[in-house]
Protein backbone atom coordinates (compact mmCIF):
# COMPACT_ATOMS: atom_id res chain seq x y z
CA UNK A 1 0.00 0.00 0.00
CA UNK A 2 2.86 2.44 0.58
CA UNK A 3 3.83 2.17 -3.86
CA UNK A 4 0.57 2.96 -4.36
CA UNK A 5 -0.43 5.54 -2.07
CA UNK A 6 3.47 7.57 -2.56
CA UNK A 7 2.66 7.42 -6.09
CA UNK A 8 6.36 5.29 -7.36
CA UNK A 9 6.25 3.09 -10.06
CA UNK A 10 5.08 -0.43 -7.92
CA UNK A 11 7.13 -3.32 -9.14
CA UNK A 12 3.94 -5.75 -9.29
CA UNK A 13 0.58 -4.83 -10.17
CA UNK A 14 -1.29 -4.66 -6.73
CA UNK A 15 -4.66 -5.57 -5.69
CA UNK A 16 -7.83 -4.96 -3.13
CA UNK A 17 -10.69 -6.67 -2.19
CA UNK A 18 -14.38 -5.84 -1.66
CA UNK A 19 -16.76 -7.45 0.91
CA UNK A 20 -20.31 -7.03 2.47
CA UNK A 21 -21.24 -7.77 5.75
CA UNK A 22 -23.11 -11.07 5.99
CA UNK A 23 -26.99 -11.51 6.79
CA UNK A 24 -27.30 -14.44 8.13
CA UNK A 25 -25.31 -16.62 10.86
CA UNK A 26 -24.56 -18.84 8.35
CA UNK A 27 -23.66 -16.40 5.46
CA UNK A 28 -21.31 -14.88 8.63
CA UNK A 29 -19.66 -18.12 9.08
CA UNK A 30 -19.18 -18.49 5.43
CA UNK A 31 -17.45 -14.69 5.30
CA UNK A 32 -15.09 -15.63 7.68
CA UNK A 33 -13.91 -18.40 5.91
CA UNK A 34 -13.41 -16.40 3.03
CA UNK A 35 -11.71 -13.39 4.57
CA UNK A 36 -9.25 -15.93 5.90
CA UNK A 37 -8.49 -16.27 2.44
CA UNK A 38 -8.43 -13.07 0.84
CA UNK A 39 -5.94 -11.49 3.61
CA UNK A 40 -4.01 -14.63 3.21
CA UNK A 41 -3.33 -13.43 -0.33
CA UNK A 42 -1.75 -10.01 1.05
CA UNK A 43 -4.24 -7.30 -0.46
CA UNK A 44 -3.29 -3.49 0.31
CA UNK A 45 -6.85 -3.32 1.80
CA UNK A 46 -10.39 -5.05 2.45
CA UNK A 47 -13.06 -2.71 1.94
CA UNK A 48 -16.72 -2.99 3.81
CA UNK A 49 -19.65 -1.88 2.42
CA UNK A 50 -21.82 0.47 4.24
CA UNK A 51 -25.95 0.24 4.47
CA UNK A 52 -25.89 -0.78 0.77
CA UNK A 53 -29.09 -2.22 -0.08
CA UNK A 54 -30.21 -1.61 3.18
CA UNK A 55 -28.09 -3.47 5.28
CA UNK A 56 -27.35 -2.79 9.25
CA UNK A 57 -24.63 -0.55 9.80
CA UNK A 58 -23.47 -1.77 12.78
CA UNK A 59 -22.93 -5.04 10.68
CA UNK A 60 -20.58 -2.98 9.07
CA UNK A 61 -18.37 -1.94 11.97
CA UNK A 62 -18.66 -5.47 12.87
CA UNK A 63 -16.92 -6.77 10.32
CA UNK A 64 -14.26 -3.90 10.55
CA UNK A 65 -13.27 -5.01 13.55
CA UNK A 66 -12.98 -8.92 12.82
CA UNK A 67 -10.97 -7.87 10.04
CA UNK A 68 -8.88 -5.49 12.06
CA UNK A 69 -8.27 -7.75 15.02
CA UNK A 70 -8.63 -11.66 12.98
CA UNK A 71 -6.86 -11.07 9.64
CA UNK A 72 -3.55 -9.01 8.56
CA UNK A 73 -5.62 -7.03 6.06
CA UNK A 74 -5.86 -3.21 6.12
CA UNK A 75 -9.31 -3.00 6.80
CA UNK A 76 -10.91 0.17 5.22
CA UNK A 77 -14.54 1.62 5.91
CA UNK A 78 -16.89 2.50 3.40
CA UNK A 79 -19.20 5.32 4.88
CA UNK A 80 -22.36 7.32 3.34
CA UNK A 81 -24.28 10.61 4.39
CA UNK A 82 -27.37 10.13 2.53
CA UNK A 83 -30.50 10.48 5.32
CA UNK A 84 -28.10 11.45 8.10
CA UNK A 85 -27.14 14.66 9.91
CA UNK A 86 -23.99 15.83 10.20
CA UNK A 87 -23.72 15.51 13.53
CA UNK A 88 -24.75 12.02 13.09
CA UNK A 89 -21.86 11.38 10.34
CA UNK A 90 -19.36 13.35 12.66
CA UNK A 91 -20.33 10.44 15.54
CA UNK A 92 -20.03 7.77 12.72
CA UNK A 93 -16.38 8.76 11.38
CA UNK A 94 -15.24 9.09 15.69
CA UNK A 95 -16.85 5.56 16.31
CA UNK A 96 -15.09 3.83 13.39
CA UNK A 97 -11.84 5.85 14.60
CA UNK A 98 -12.54 4.52 17.95
CA UNK A 99 -12.29 1.20 16.34
CA UNK A 100 -9.06 1.29 15.43
CA UNK A 101 -10.22 1.60 11.38
CA UNK A 102 -8.46 4.42 10.14
CA UNK A 103 -9.14 4.43 6.25
CA UNK A 104 -12.58 5.56 4.51
CA UNK A 105 -14.18 5.29 1.59
CA UNK A 106 -16.43 8.57 1.66
CA UNK A 107 -19.67 7.91 -0.47
CA UNK A 108 -22.90 9.90 -0.90
CA UNK A 109 -24.76 6.66 -0.94
CA UNK A 110 -27.72 5.64 -2.41
CA UNK A 111 -31.31 6.46 -1.61
CA UNK A 112 -32.44 4.43 1.05
CA UNK A 113 -35.30 1.90 -0.58
CA UNK A 114 -38.56 3.47 -1.24
CA UNK A 115 -37.40 7.26 -1.66
CA UNK A 116 -35.38 9.00 -4.42
CA UNK A 117 -32.71 11.48 -5.90
CA UNK A 118 -36.02 14.09 -5.51
CA UNK A 119 -36.51 13.56 -1.52
CA UNK A 120 -35.50 16.29 0.70
CA UNK A 121 -33.75 14.23 2.91
CA UNK A 122 -31.70 12.51 -0.10
CA UNK A 123 -31.45 16.06 -1.92
CA UNK A 124 -30.13 17.51 1.36
CA UNK A 125 -27.52 14.75 2.18
CA UNK A 126 -23.74 15.97 2.60
CA UNK A 127 -22.10 15.19 -0.35
CA UNK A 128 -19.35 12.43 -0.73
CA UNK A 129 -16.76 15.86 -1.36
CA UNK A 130 -18.23 17.08 2.61
CA UNK A 131 -17.60 13.87 3.88
CA UNK A 132 -13.88 13.88 2.62
CA UNK A 133 -13.51 17.25 4.77
CA UNK A 134 -15.51 15.90 7.35
CA UNK A 135 -13.07 13.07 7.99
CA UNK A 136 -9.92 14.81 7.63
CA UNK A 137 -11.55 17.30 10.56
CA UNK A 138 -11.70 14.55 12.15
CA UNK A 139 -8.37 12.96 11.64
CA UNK A 140 -7.11 16.47 12.65
CA UNK A 141 -9.02 16.40 16.27
CA UNK A 142 -6.60 13.01 17.20
CA UNK A 143 -3.37 13.97 16.29
CA UNK A 144 -1.90 10.54 16.80
CA UNK A 145 -3.42 9.39 13.64
CA UNK A 146 -2.30 12.70 11.53
CA UNK A 147 -0.22 10.34 9.61
CA UNK A 148 -2.29 7.31 9.34
CA UNK A 149 -5.82 6.18 7.11
CA UNK A 150 -6.58 7.76 3.84
CA UNK A 151 -10.00 8.79 2.15
CA UNK A 152 -10.57 6.91 -0.91
CA UNK A 153 -13.76 8.05 -3.24
CA UNK A 154 -15.82 6.52 -5.76
CA UNK A 155 -15.17 7.06 -9.85
CA UNK A 156 -17.57 6.37 -12.58
CA UNK A 157 -15.87 5.70 -15.74
CA UNK A 158 -19.75 6.15 -17.62
CA UNK A 159 -20.81 8.44 -15.82
CA UNK A 160 -23.27 8.49 -12.53
CA UNK A 161 -27.26 8.78 -12.87
CA UNK A 162 -26.50 12.53 -10.98
CA UNK A 163 -24.19 13.56 -13.58
CA UNK A 164 -25.61 15.80 -15.91
CA UNK A 165 -22.29 15.94 -17.90
CA UNK A 166 -19.02 14.31 -18.51
CA UNK A 167 -17.26 17.70 -18.06
CA UNK A 168 -19.19 18.18 -15.03
CA UNK A 169 -18.33 14.60 -13.71
CA UNK A 170 -14.73 14.73 -14.21
CA UNK A 171 -14.33 18.03 -12.13
CA UNK A 172 -16.40 16.96 -9.53
CA UNK A 173 -13.57 14.37 -8.95
CA UNK A 174 -10.95 16.81 -9.34
CA UNK A 175 -12.92 18.61 -6.40
CA UNK A 176 -12.76 15.20 -4.06
CA UNK A 177 -8.94 14.96 -4.49
CA UNK A 178 -8.53 18.34 -3.56
CA UNK A 179 -10.88 17.91 -0.63
CA UNK A 180 -8.05 15.37 0.45
CA UNK A 181 -9.17 12.18 -1.13
CA UNK A 182 -5.78 9.86 -1.77
CA UNK A 183 -6.57 7.32 -4.50
CA UNK A 184 -10.60 6.32 -6.11
CA UNK A 185 -11.89 3.21 -6.97
CA UNK A 186 -14.46 2.66 -10.09
CA UNK A 187 -17.66 1.99 -10.30
CA UNK A 188 -18.39 -1.56 -12.33
CA UNK A 189 -17.25 -1.48 -16.09
CA UNK A 190 -16.87 -4.31 -18.93
CA UNK A 191 -14.48 -2.77 -21.34
CA UNK A 192 -10.87 -1.26 -20.61
CA UNK A 193 -10.78 1.51 -22.97
CA UNK A 194 -14.17 2.67 -21.06
CA UNK A 195 -11.58 2.32 -17.88
CA UNK A 196 -8.30 4.15 -19.83
CA UNK A 197 -10.42 7.08 -21.50
CA UNK A 198 -11.92 7.99 -18.47
CA UNK A 199 -8.88 7.96 -16.56
CA UNK A 200 -6.53 9.75 -19.52
CA UNK A 201 -9.43 12.54 -19.96
CA UNK A 202 -9.61 13.06 -15.94
CA UNK A 203 -5.61 13.11 -15.87
CA UNK A 204 -5.93 16.11 -18.63
CA UNK A 205 -8.10 18.08 -16.26
CA UNK A 206 -5.16 17.84 -12.98
CA UNK A 207 -6.70 14.25 -11.43
CA UNK A 208 -3.14 13.05 -9.90
CA UNK A 209 -4.34 10.51 -7.45
CA UNK A 210 -3.92 6.60 -8.21
CA UNK A 211 -7.82 5.16 -9.68
CA UNK A 212 -8.32 1.67 -8.81
CA UNK A 213 -10.37 -0.07 -11.21
CA UNK A 214 -13.20 -1.94 -9.79
CA UNK A 215 -14.17 -5.32 -11.41
CA UNK A 216 -16.25 -8.36 -10.48
CA UNK A 217 -16.09 -12.08 -11.89
CA UNK A 218 -19.84 -12.61 -12.40
CA UNK A 219 -20.58 -16.45 -11.56
CA UNK A 220 -24.38 -15.90 -12.81
CA UNK A 221 -26.51 -14.51 -14.79
CA UNK A 222 -28.10 -12.71 -12.54
CA UNK A 223 -25.03 -11.02 -11.24
CA UNK A 224 -24.14 -10.25 -14.46
CA UNK A 225 -27.24 -7.92 -15.04
CA UNK A 226 -26.78 -5.84 -11.90
CA UNK A 227 -23.22 -5.44 -12.87
CA UNK A 228 -24.60 -4.23 -15.92
CA UNK A 229 -26.85 -1.94 -14.24
CA UNK A 230 -24.35 -0.53 -11.91
CA UNK A 231 -21.47 -0.04 -15.54
CA UNK A 232 -24.67 1.74 -17.25
CA UNK A 233 -24.13 -0.43 -20.43
CA UNK A 234 -24.57 -3.47 -21.93
CA UNK A 235 -22.82 -6.52 -20.56
CA UNK A 236 -20.95 -8.05 -23.96
CA UNK A 237 -22.91 -10.22 -26.04
CA UNK A 238 -20.67 -13.59 -25.37
CA UNK A 239 -20.43 -13.36 -22.10
CA UNK A 240 -24.53 -12.95 -21.74
CA UNK A 241 -24.74 -15.73 -24.28
CA UNK A 242 -21.92 -18.05 -22.46
CA UNK A 243 -23.53 -17.34 -19.27
CA UNK A 244 -27.13 -18.75 -20.82
CA UNK A 245 -25.39 -21.57 -22.49
CA UNK A 246 -24.20 -23.24 -19.50
CA UNK A 247 -27.65 -22.38 -17.83
CA UNK A 248 -27.10 -19.58 -15.85
CA UNK A 249 -24.37 -20.50 -13.53
CA UNK A 250 -20.85 -20.59 -14.03
CA UNK A 251 -18.23 -19.28 -12.39
CA UNK A 252 -14.69 -19.62 -15.07
CA UNK A 253 -16.43 -17.71 -17.43
CA UNK A 254 -16.60 -14.55 -15.31
CA UNK A 255 -13.15 -15.59 -13.76
CA UNK A 256 -11.76 -15.60 -17.59
CA UNK A 257 -13.50 -12.48 -18.75
CA UNK A 258 -12.33 -10.80 -15.68
CA UNK A 259 -8.30 -11.68 -16.32
CA UNK A 260 -8.84 -10.85 -19.73
CA UNK A 261 -10.04 -7.29 -18.65
CA UNK A 262 -7.55 -7.03 -16.09
CA UNK A 263 -4.41 -7.54 -18.33
CA UNK A 264 -5.54 -5.12 -20.78
CA UNK A 265 -5.80 -2.57 -17.60
CA UNK A 266 -2.00 -3.36 -16.00
CA UNK A 267 -1.17 -3.21 -19.77
CA UNK A 268 -2.38 0.65 -19.96
CA UNK A 269 -0.74 1.41 -16.43
CA UNK A 270 -3.72 0.30 -14.01
CA UNK A 271 -1.50 1.01 -10.78
CA UNK A 272 -3.60 -1.71 -8.95
CA UNK A 273 -6.92 -3.78 -9.10
CA UNK A 274 -9.99 -3.96 -7.06
CA UNK A 275 -11.87 -6.72 -7.10
CA UNK A 276 -15.20 -6.76 -5.99
CA UNK A 277 -16.02 -10.56 -4.00
CA UNK A 278 -19.72 -10.89 -3.60
CA UNK A 279 -17.94 -12.63 -0.16
CA UNK A 280 -16.16 -15.25 -2.51
CA UNK A 281 -12.53 -15.69 -2.56
CA UNK A 282 -12.60 -18.40 -4.79
CA UNK A 283 -13.45 -16.53 -8.00
CA UNK A 284 -10.82 -13.20 -6.98
CA UNK A 285 -7.90 -15.91 -6.08
CA UNK A 286 -8.22 -17.64 -9.01
CA UNK A 287 -8.29 -14.28 -10.99
CA UNK A 288 -5.10 -13.29 -9.25
CA UNK A 289 -3.45 -16.56 -9.26
CA UNK A 290 -3.61 -16.85 -13.45
CA UNK A 291 -2.28 -12.84 -13.51
CA UNK A 292 0.47 -13.87 -11.66
CA UNK A 293 0.07 -11.41 -8.98
CA UNK A 294 -0.18 -14.39 -6.12
CA UNK A 295 2.56 -13.75 -3.43
CA UNK A 296 3.18 -17.53 -2.48
CA UNK A 297 0.96 -17.96 1.13
CA UNK A 298 2.95 -16.63 3.77
CA UNK A 299 1.30 -19.38 6.03
CA UNK A 300 1.69 -22.21 3.63
CA UNK A 301 5.32 -21.45 3.05
CA UNK A 302 6.06 -21.53 6.89
CA UNK A 303 3.77 -24.85 7.20
CA UNK A 304 6.19 -26.03 4.30
CA UNK A 305 9.43 -24.81 5.85
CA UNK A 306 8.06 -26.44 9.33
CA UNK A 307 8.01 -29.54 7.23
CA UNK A 308 11.24 -29.73 5.65
CA UNK A 309 13.02 -28.92 9.02
CA UNK A 310 11.22 -32.07 10.33
CA UNK A 311 12.60 -34.07 7.79
CA UNK A 312 16.13 -35.50 8.39
CA UNK A 313 18.60 -34.28 4.86
CA UNK A 314 18.77 -37.59 2.56
P1 LIG B 1 -20.64 11.61 -5.64
O1 LIG B 1 -19.29 11.36 -6.18
O2 LIG B 1 -20.75 12.65 -4.61
O3 LIG B 1 -21.64 11.94 -6.82
C1 LIG B 1 -21.82 11.07 -7.93
C2 LIG B 1 -21.88 11.87 -9.21
O4 LIG B 1 -22.91 12.84 -9.10
C3 LIG B 1 -20.63 12.66 -9.50
O5 LIG B 1 -19.70 11.88 -10.19
C4 LIG B 1 -21.19 13.82 -10.26
O6 LIG B 1 -21.35 13.48 -11.59
C5 LIG B 1 -22.52 14.03 -9.69
N1 LIG B 1 -22.51 15.08 -8.66
C6 LIG B 1 -22.89 14.94 -7.37
N2 LIG B 1 -22.76 16.09 -6.72
C7 LIG B 1 -22.27 16.99 -7.61
C8 LIG B 1 -21.92 18.34 -7.54
N3 LIG B 1 -22.09 19.05 -6.41
N4 LIG B 1 -21.44 18.94 -8.63
C9 LIG B 1 -21.30 18.26 -9.76
N5 LIG B 1 -21.62 16.97 -9.89
C10 LIG B 1 -22.11 16.34 -8.85
N6 LIG B 1 -23.36 2.93 -1.74
C11 LIG B 1 -23.71 2.60 -0.46
O7 LIG B 1 -24.80 2.93 -0.03
N7 LIG B 1 -22.84 1.89 0.34
C12 LIG B 1 -21.62 1.49 -0.09
O8 LIG B 1 -20.87 0.86 0.67
C13 LIG B 1 -21.22 1.83 -1.42
N8 LIG B 1 -20.00 1.49 -1.90
C14 LIG B 1 -19.61 1.93 -3.15
C15 LIG B 1 -18.31 1.63 -3.60
C16 LIG B 1 -17.87 2.06 -4.86
C17 LIG B 1 -16.45 1.77 -5.29
C18 LIG B 1 -18.77 2.78 -5.70
C19 LIG B 1 -18.32 3.22 -7.07
C20 LIG B 1 -20.07 3.06 -5.27
C21 LIG B 1 -20.50 2.64 -4.00
N9 LIG B 1 -21.79 2.94 -3.53
C22 LIG B 1 -22.14 2.57 -2.24
C23 LIG B 1 -22.77 3.62 -4.37
C24 LIG B 1 -22.74 5.16 -4.24
O9 LIG B 1 -22.96 5.54 -2.91
C25 LIG B 1 -23.81 5.72 -5.14
O10 LIG B 1 -23.45 5.54 -6.48
C26 LIG B 1 -24.23 7.15 -4.88
O11 LIG B 1 -25.39 7.41 -5.67
C27 LIG B 1 -23.18 8.18 -5.24
O12 LIG B 1 -22.25 8.29 -4.24
P2 LIG B 1 -20.83 9.00 -4.55
O13 LIG B 1 -20.16 9.23 -3.25
O14 LIG B 1 -20.10 8.29 -5.55
O15 LIG B 1 -21.35 10.37 -5.09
Amino acid sequence: SALLLTGSAPTRTRFSFEVFPARSGAAALALGHAVQHLSAAGPDFISVTYGANGSNRDASLDLLRYLRDRTSALPLAHLTTVGETREAVRRAIHGILDAGIHDFLALRGDPPRGSGEADAAVAGSLSSRELVELVAEARADRPALTSVGRTAVAAYPNGHPLSRSRSEDLDWLVAKQEAGARFAITQLFFRAEEYLGFVAEARERGLRIPVLPGLMPVSTSAQLRKVASLAGRPAPEGLVRALDAAGGYAPELGVEHTIGLARELIAGGAPSIHLYTFNRHEQVLAVLRELHLLAPDPVLRASFAADRARTPPG
